[in-house]
Formats: C-alpha cells, sequence, structure tokens
C-alpha cells in the first residue's frame, strides 16, 4: 500500500491517492484545480474506485465532482456530514469560489469499513470540527482529516463545529491502541506517539 500526498486547492488542503499492490485508489479529499492528481493517476495507471471525505468543507470537496466524472468513484462520507455537505452556506462554498452540495453515494457511520481493492479502511466519528468528521484508519495509518493536525487541531468556529467535541474526539485519537502515523488534512504527516506527547489539545 502507498500513500501519496498531493496539496491542492486554494489553501493547499492534503489530498491523498492511497492505492494497493493493483493501482487500485482511494482518494482522499480533493479541492481545487485536479490536474496534478490527474497526472499521478495517469503517470501511475491507478485506477480509482472511491473519493473517502472526511468530512464536508469547501477546501476538502471543490474537486468532487471532476474527480467523480472522470473516474466514477463512488463517493463516501460520514452519514452526520450530510448537512453540511449539501448546503453551501454550511460548508462555506457559498463564500469561496463556486456553491458546491455535494450527495454522498455511500453514508458512513462509526466502525463502519470500506473495502477498496485490497485495503480495508475502517470508519471512526470524530466529531468537532464538523459535526459529521471522520477519521479513517488503514493498516497503520490514520487520515485524520480537520480534527488532529501536527501539533494543533482543527478550528471549531466554523459551522456545526464545537470545542468540547473535538476534545472528546482527540481523547478517543489518544486512546487508540498501538502507533498509527498520522496524514492530515492540512500540513505535514506525523505520528500518533509525537501527537500524545506533545500536541496541547490531545
Ligand atoms: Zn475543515
Amino acid at each position: 500500500m502507498t500513500i501519496k500526498t498531493i496539496p491542492m486547492g486554494t489553501i493547499g488542503t492534503n489530498c491523498y491517492v492511497i492505492y494497493d499492490d493493483n493501482g487500485t485508489a482511494a482518494i482522499v479529499d480533493c479541492d481545487g484545480r485536479p490536474g496534478p492528481l490527474f497526472r499521478f493517476i495517469e503517470a501511475n495507471h491507478l485506477k480509482p474506485t472511491h473519493i473517502l471525505l472526511t468530512h464536508g468543507h469547501f477546501d476538502h470537496i471543490g474537486a468532487v465532482p471532476e474527480v467523480k466524472e472522470k473516474y466514477g468513484c463512488i463517493v463516501c462520507a460520514g452519514a452526520k456530514e450530510s448537512r453540511v455537505l449539501a448546503d453551501p452556506a454550511i460548508n462555506s462554498s457559498l463564500y469561496y469560489g463556486t456553491p458546491l452540495s455535494i450527495q454522498p453515494d455511500l453514508l458512513l457511520e462509526d466502525g463502519d469499513t470500506v473495502q477498496v481493492g485490497t485495503m480495508r479502511f475502517q470508519v471512526l466519528f470524530t466529531p468537532g470540527h464538523t459535526e459529521g468528521s471522520i477519521c479513517y484508519i488503514v493498516e497503520n495509518n490514520i487520515i485524520s482529516g480537520d480534527t488532529l493536525f501536527q501539533g494543533s487541531c482543527g478550528r471549531t468556529d466554523l459551522p456545526t463545529g464545537d470545542w468540547n467535541t473535538i476534545l472528546q474526539s482527540l481523547k478517543r485519537l489518544k486512546e487508540l491502541d498501538g502507533e498509527y502515523l498520522v496524514f492530515p488534512g492540512h500540513g505535514p504527516a506525523t505520528t500518533l506517539n509525537t501527537e500524545r506527547r506533545y500536541n496541547p489539545f490531545m
């Protein structure tokens, strides 16, 4: 399994292309012009089957319609994120660029798994940054969206955000068994042990 990071969109959101040895791929979040993503997929002969959304903010969904149309991907998101995804005023796309309303093909609950090729993504419900934010765990990797950043965490002052709720979600991540690599929605990758030790919000 390989994880490729492609920062995309107006505020450099991390788009992740996660693919198995057969080239079957999941795309996690995607904003802006998808040219760099398309070029990477074509250069590596990948077959994207799923778009896995961590949450519905404008800077994580901007390229979803184009990517879905090109590859026919199944768009997956947290079940409790439906309102954020659907409403351009709540997902802030109304104020930044093009108003967007996304209807996921598959709504995910805590504990659900999504099989992509030989990879199994486990869903962890981690609300707080938005009401339906989720993380994905695949092998020893956490795709943490805007819940957990290196040394920080996502803001909670946008619609449906809640500070006490994100603290509970961070506690849940902290209490997972074992060590993981962490791939956040913005900024560099980190490890769960580093964040357990140094992240003031954990
Ligand atoms: Zn966000």
